[in-house]
């Protein structure tokens, strides 16, 4: 059985305070349901890891990073490396998402490279890619999707796979209050798991977890997460607030 996951975003949100509050009020109101085979994740700022991970300990929470230098050190002005990722105790990292991919030039190559150094480093990768409004209106979503993934992935034996949770996020859906249907995300998972089986094996394919994200809410949650392919979700403004984020993980 594959892993459900539930991973909020929180972007350049919430300072020191705000987040250990937010992951304290999350512990309690998690505390009742049953999180069987669901994983429970946030992804507070770098600055904000080391008190979230005080904040999360004894729990089901997990906190994760939202980006990583490939590096494992040097001159690169106001990077992360997997090695002071570490030291704190981080285990996952997202990688790629749209809005690095957008405002600071991360492409297929430079996010290849970041997925050797997570795998160098036995970490983890909740890895992004989407395609844009106009690479769906012009019909071209499942190759755009297929290039994204094959150029920054398929270089990985099937072993690393274990360490790659795949996130899809729709560009046109990101903030914009759009999501995709359940429908629409249910073909491009579905559509992603075949080309992972393709060229890897059914085993692996069957075996990665694929998030959904773009303006998923309590509301459509349910819907969104019934769809066999569509493991969890990759969650933005909903989660930072407590209760609409509690209200996603009980719709997993
Ligand atoms: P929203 O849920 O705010 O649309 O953001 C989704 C996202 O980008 C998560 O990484």
């Amino acid at each position: 059985m594959r892993t459900k996951i539930v991973a909020g975003n929180w972007k350049m949100n919430n300072d020191k305070k705000e987040s250990k509050k937010l992951i304290k009020d999350l512990k309690k109101a998690i505390k009742k349901e049953k999180l069987k085979n669901t994983r429970v994740i946030v992804a507070p700022t770098f600055v904000n890891l080391s008190a979230s991970l005080k904040a999360a300990d004894g729990s089901a929470i997990e906190v994760v990073a939202q980006n990583m230098h490939q590096a494992k050190n040097g001159a690169y002005t106001g990077e992360i490396s997997a090695d002071m990722l570490k030291a704190i105790g981080i285990k996952t990292v997202i990688l790629g998402h749209s809005e690095r991919r957008t405002y600071f030039n991360e492409t297929d190559a430079s996010l290849a490279a970041k997925v050797d150094a997570i795998l160098e480093n036995d970490l983890e990768t909740i890895f992004c890619f989407g395609e844009l409004l106009e690479d769906r209106k012009s019909e071209n979503h499942f190759a755009v999707v297929e290039s994204q993934i094959s150029n920054a992935l398929f270089h990985l034996g099937a072993d690393a796979w274990k360490s790659i949770i795949l996130a899809y996020e729709p560009v046109w859906a990101i903030g914009t209050g759009e999501t995709a249907s359940a429908e629409q995300a249910q073909e491009m998972h579905a559509f992603i798991r075949s080309i992972v089986a393709k060229k890897y094996n059914q085993e692996v394919a069957d075996a990665v977890s694929i998030l959904y994200g773009g303006s998923v809410k309590p509301a459509n949650a349910e819907e969104i997460f019934s769809k066999p392919d569509v493991d969890g979700g990759l969650i933005g403004g909903a989660a930072l607030n407590v209760d609409d984020f509690t209200g996603i993980i009980k719709a997993i």
